[in-house]
């Protein structure tokens, strides 16, 4: 490595840890490049734009991250610097449960945030002013004299002194497998997948004033949410549903087609008839870590090689959109104070 000059930083995964990580380190001054293997950035905070029929207009809908919450002073900030600037939105401090065929209400009175334009308006936030490239899914990464080089499926390559990595760790392994000793330690995380239908209604649903619905005993849905709620008035009516775990892994390979008949089906149950105007299917394979790593981030000095995402532990109120983005921060907090 260097002396003197900054470190060259490589992320691999523009989700949210990784965005959060990248735009401390360049407001820092330092040198900083993002590949991501996706078409747009942030990751699992992610919004699918839909054209409705017949009228062409665009439904958005959130089939990762539903909402975030935020209790941390950081994580505050950056909720009272969105909802100033206006890409951000209290969206409800209300989500009913369902159980055996009723509604019930346990006020819990937390905010819940949603940009109004969707989820992944959290990473496009974030990322504004760095240096990230999409589309490059990395398939190498070998280490060299100076640091690290990574290969992408398009045969791009990139190098740098330091790189971190911000995809779930069982993505890491195949990757770094017989490198780094250490990394054994990953080993022990695991994550569940989640099955994600959207669907765009020819009419709301009737008589309901609720946003969202959390499904506490259905065999097969966990979530309901209507997600015009989150957006504009006018938006056109569509519900975004999610599947148990459970359920995901037993259907995990299933075809696409069976699964979003199959959960209309299962949110009929919960909702009563609805029709249908378009609709899509989504298998998250690595949706909610179940293990995480005992720490907020990794960083092996030696290697310089670190990891951060939600499936590290930077608080105890588990792998969700905090979690990912405080993990970011706790590793440029280190890296930066290293300096
Ligand atoms: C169905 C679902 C519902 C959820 N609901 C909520 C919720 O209501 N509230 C909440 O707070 N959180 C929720 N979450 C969790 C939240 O989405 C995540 O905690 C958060 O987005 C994780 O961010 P991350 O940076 O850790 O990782 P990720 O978002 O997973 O980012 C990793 C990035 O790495 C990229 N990548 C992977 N492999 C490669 C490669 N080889 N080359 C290049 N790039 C690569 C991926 O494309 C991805 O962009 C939900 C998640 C899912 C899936």
């Amino acid at each position: 490595m260097t002396t003197g000059t900054p470190p060259h930083t490589l992320i691999i995964g523009a989700g949210l840890a990784g965005l959060a990580l990248a735009r401390e380190l360049t407001r820092a001054g330092q040198h900083v490049t993002v590949l991501d293997k996706a078409h747009g950035v942030s990751g699992r905070s992610s919004t699918r734009r839909m054209e409705t029929q017949p009228t062409g207009e665009l439904a958005r809908l959130d089939h990762g991250a539903r909402f975030f919450t935020a209790r941390t002073p950081r994580t505050l900030a950056m909720v009272q610097e969105g909802l100033t600037a206006g890409w951000l939105a209290e969206w409800t401090r209300r989500v009913p449960s369902w159980s055996a065929g009723r509604v019930s209400e346990e006020p819990d009175g937390h905010p819940r945030y949603v940009p109004p334009a969707g989820m992944s308006t959290l990473g496009k936030e974030l990322a504004q002013g760095l240096t990230v490239t999409t589309g490059a899914l990395v398939t190498r990464l070998q280490q060299h004299p100076g640091g690290w080089l990574a290969e992408c499926q398009d045969g791009r390559q990139v190098t740098a002194e330091q790189l971190v990595l911000n995809m779930p760790a069982p993505q890491i392994l195949p990757l770094l497998e017989g490198t780094v000793r250490e990394l054994a330690r990953l080993r022990d995380v695991t994550f569940a997948p989640c099955w994600a239908v959207g669907a765009v209604l020819t009419h709301d649903l009737n008589e309901v004033d609720w946003p969202a619905l959390r499904i506490l005993d259905h065999p097969a849905l966990e979530w309901l949410a209507r997600e015009h709620t989150k957006r504009p008035p006018g938006h056109p009516p569509a519900l975004m549903l999610h599947a148990r775990a459970d359920w995901s892994q037993a259907h995990l390979n299933d075809e696409r087609g069976a699964v979003l008949e199959a959960l209309l089906a299962a949110a009929r149950e919960v909702v009563g008839p609805f029709e249908v105007s378009g609709a899509f299917a989504h298998r998250w394979l690595y949706a909610t870590p179940t293990q995480r790593f005992p720490g907020g981030y990794g960083w092996l000095r030696e290697a310089a090689l670190g990891w951060c995402g939600d499936w590290c532990s930077p608080d105890p109120h588990g792998p969700r959109v905090e979690a990912a983005l405080l993990s970011g921060w706790q590793l440029s907090d280190a890296l930066l104070s290293r300096d």
